[in-house]
């Protein structure tokens, strides 16, 4: 039997099956007429951000990273828990828009901006993180042909990376950000052109679980941001210091310790050098927000046994939960946290791989995990699925069409 991951505080079985926000899951399940379906607590997600908010220094403000999960009720959510927006994209724009989020709360990072993308972004007040010069040269030539003030930030590329993140972002050569030697320079000839001059945007990694590496990157980050503006002898109006929090996905996984980040970072803000004395931060976080919000639910359609072996076989899969196949930026596939939901406080019984609908041996969903005997009609659970799922998944692989979603 292979261990399965940690299933996120929150969770609780109501006779005998899965509870989100207090309603069974099988009730859910009706409610959005069928499976698959993503279910998002508002509960999970408003706990997180208060935890997040008691831990950190008041001075930090809190900005959410669209592309973790770009469903509409949930960006309605963030927009009463979070001070701002990060997106990468137009698309994106577009939906915060469509959500009725205040433009000038954006900012916009993200390599390979269109024109068409820029246009729209400067209209309507957004702060682009630039990631290129030749990116500052067409945001500054649409903005002086529209007569609009553009409000330009530059994204450094830093030299240092974020130690023991899932996803590196900085160090070494990347697509993303501006080479540190090449900022002060840029920096100051936005200054000079009359733009909104908004500051920096510094990124080195993400889902990094250890406080301590997380810390000494924000104190990186600090030194990096005042070392930079000086030598540009700019004003620095706003530092985005980058994310870099995880959740906990595998077995061994411990969750981050929040409290000892912020108590790192008031340190850190008690003594600012005199360049960043007057700076606003903000923090972007997309999977320590969201990620243990939400749950996938697919129902088993078959069960059945090869060679000694069961399998689950189910109405969902990789087309929708991607990263729980362990194809999406894993090098070693291991188990998401998974369950029987309408058997969740069960004891394990037999030894079962849960696989997808998909006619691809990628498709699994969990590998001889430990589980209560399950049978068709069962509903299956894999959580940690508010991050990176419906959004991130190719839904349209082998036409079997997007899942559903709910926020309760
Ligand atoms: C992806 C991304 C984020 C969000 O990362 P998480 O790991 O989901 O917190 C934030 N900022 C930038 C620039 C990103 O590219």
């Amino acid at each position: 039997m292979k261990p399965l991951g940690p299933i996120p505080p929150g969770f609780a079985a109501g006779n005998g099956v899965l509870a989100v926000d207090g309603v069974a899951v099988t009730e859910l399940v009706e409610r959005a007429g069928g499976t698959p379906l993503f279910v998002y607590s508002s509960t999970v997600i408003r706990d997180t951000v208060a935890r997040l908010r008691a831990a950190m220094p008041a001075r930090l403000a809190l900005h959410y990273a669209v592309k973790a999960n770009p469903y509409e009720p949930i960006i309605k959510l963030f927009a009463q828990l979070v001070d701002g927006f990060d997106i990468a994209s137009g698309g994106e724009l577009a939906m915060l828009r469509e959500a009725g989020v205040d433009p000038s709360l954006v900012s916009f990072a993200g390599p390979g901006k269109r024109d068409s993308e820029l246009e729209a972004a400067i209209a309507a007040g957004v702060t682009l993180n630039l990631e290129s010069e030749r990116e500052a040269d067409r945001a500054l030539a649409i903005a002086g042909r529209s007569g609009v003030v553009p409000r330009l930030a530059i994204r450094v590329n830093p030299d240092f990376d974020l130690k023991g993140s899932g996803m590196k972002m900085g160090g070494g050569a990347k697509p993303f950000g501006i080479d540190a030697e090449r900022v002060p320079a840029l920096a100051r000839r936005i200054v000079a052109s009359g733009a909104e001059w908004r500051g920096f945007h510094i990124f080195a990694g993400s889902q990094a679980l250890d406080a301590e590496a997380i810390a000494d990157t924000q104190a990186q980050t600090l030194a990096l941001a005042a070392r930079l503006a000086e030598e540009a002898g700019v004003a620095l109006p706003h530092c985005n210091l980058g994310g870099g929090m995880g959740i906990p996905y595998f077995p061994g996984d411990v969750p981050v310790d929040v409290a000892r980040v912020g108590a790192l970072l008031a340190e850190q803000f008690a003594k600012l050098p005199p360049v960043l004395s007057d700076t606003a931060f903000c923090m972007e976080l997309g999977r320590y927000l969201v990620g243990e919000s939400g749950v996938y639910l697919t129902r088993v359609v078959d069960r059945k046994i090869s060679h000694g072996e069961t399998f689950l076989v189910t109405d969902g899969g990789l087309h929708h939960q991607l990263a729980a196949s362990g194809n999406f930026g894993t090098v070693v596939r291991r188990n998401y946290p998974v369950a029987v939901a309408t058997r969740f406080d069960a004891p394990v019984e037999e030894e079962a791989s849960v696989v997808g609908c998909l006619c691809t041996p990628l498709d699994r969903l969990a590998d001889k995990g430990g589980f209560p005997r399950a049978e068709e009609g069962d509903l299956i659970a894999v959580f940690c699925a508010g991050a990176y799922g419906a959004s991130a998944s190719p839904a349209a692989f082998l036409g079997q069409g997007p899942a559903r979603e709910m926020l309760v």
